[in-house]
């Protein structure tokens, strides 16, 4: 096979250079960090600042095709490496997901629901965009968020002005703080030909802003999940997207489907495809990118899905692994990452079921015996 390059190193690259090298691809990853769960697991590591010349010059010449992992690449550099060889996903489409502000233009543009929102350029904007979107809100920085982080909840405009000064005073939209029914996600795969491919709807419980656990099927009904396939698919459509695209929704009290955000890339909430799918988001990334056709979708299981963070690890006792491995349709994947912090993604495990509510059963039951601990309660 040829040789791919990869724009980051994080778990998401990890998980897709298994999949490239299962199937007979190289993979160069570049990443500033050393030691990088996708960069030890490639053929080579290319340890270098996204921008960097050089580095950039190197993957143009040993790669046949670009792909990402990781939003926060800049566009520019995925422009430049587009001058000479195929990068998939665009910058165009990159530069849209990475600009919370921009991201959400674009949908308006497409007459897409989204949460009320007002563009924060500096605090003089502040009354407008209160008056605009009103109390409860989220004020949240326009670029460099994730998991949660850089975005602060508001009820009155002196929280706001305290808000706005503690993310540094950087460009913001400020969003309704919308009263949630759930959350779910669309991961689906388009090819440059326009051959579009979804996976079923996952349904998404966060924790203090991170993705926690992932079930699928989703518990909804057939014309919501219907929708949020649609909507999805309009959104790849309108990007002219080729490779792995996320798209995160909000389920309202009322029912209301409404699009929180997208991600250029292989999505967290679709990590069960590698264990219970025919074809997994990775593989699906592997084959848009390398013009091959898109692979089968299918659930083959239902599924659960949960995420380890760091805090496992930190806490007293450790983490009882025996009770993963005792669990029947348990797999665990960790991503080999060095430094343990609190509330960083360090693997995450699935359980696979006969029914949504057993898989959903056996994960949260797992979830709390790995880590026996944490509830002062039990
Ligand atoms: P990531 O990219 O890791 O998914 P992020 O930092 O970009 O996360 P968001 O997706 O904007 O963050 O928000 C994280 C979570 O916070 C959401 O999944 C949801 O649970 C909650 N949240 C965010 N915005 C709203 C909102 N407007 N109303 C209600 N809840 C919200
Ligand atoms: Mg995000
Ligand atoms: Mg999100």
């Amino acid at each position: 096979g040829a040789t791919l390059g990869l724009l980051g190193g994080g778990q998401l690259g990890r998980l897709f250079v298994l999949v490239a090298r299962e199937m007979g691809y190289r993979v160069i990853v570049l990443d500033p960090d050393d030691r990088s769960p996708a960069g030890e697991l490639a053929d080579e590591h290319v340890c270098a600042d996204y921008r960097d010349a050089e580095a950039l010059t190197r993957l143009a010449s040993a790669c046949a095709a670009i792909t990402t992992e990781f939003e926060n690449i800049p566009a520019e550099s995925l422009k430049l490496l587009a001058q000479r060889l195929p990068v998939h996903p665009s910058a165009d489409a990159v530069a849209t997901a990475q600009d919370r502000l921009r991201e959400k233009r674009f949908l308006r543009d497409l007459a897409l629901p989204t949460a009320a929102f007002a563009a924060v350029g500096s605090a003089a904007d502040l009354p407008v965009a209160a008056a605009a979107v009103g109390f409860p809100a989220i004020l949240k920085r326009a670029s460099f968020g994730y998991d949660g982080k850089g975005q602060i909840r508001v009820a009155t405009a002196t929280d706001l002005e305290a808000a706005f000064v503690s993310l540094g005073g950087v460009a913001c939209v400020l969003e309704q703080q919308v009263a949630l029914a759930c959350e779910i996600s669309v991961v689906l795969a388009r090819a440059t030909s326009g051959e579009m491919v979804c996976y079923p709807v996952a349904e998404n419980e966060h924790r203090n802003g991170v993705l926690a656990v992932s079930t699928v099927p989703a518990q909804i009904d057939e014309v919501l999940s219907e929708r949020a396939l649609s909507m999805a698919r309009s959104i790849a459509e309108a990007l002219e997207y080729c490779g792995v695209l996320a798209v995160e929704f909000f389920v309202t009290r009322e029912g209301e489907l409404l699009v929180n955000e997208m991600a250029p890339r292989p999505h967290n909430s679709g990590h069960y495809t590698v264990d219970a799918c025919v074809c997994s988001q990775f593989e699906q990334q592997l084959r848009a990118l390398c013009g091959l056709p898109l692979g089968d979708t299918r659930l083959l299981s239902p599924v659960s899905m949960v995420n380890l963070l760091g805090d496992r690890w930190l806490q007293d006792g450790g983490i009882d692994w025996a009770q993963l491995y005792a669990t029947p349709g348990a797999r665990l994947h960790l991503y080999g990452k060095h430094e343990t912090r609190a509330g960083r993604k360090m693997g995450h495990y699935c359980v696979l079921a006969e029914t949504r509510a057993a898989a959903q059963g056996a994960a949260r039951a797992l979830d709390a015996a790995l880590s026996p601990s944490t509830d002062p309660a039990a």
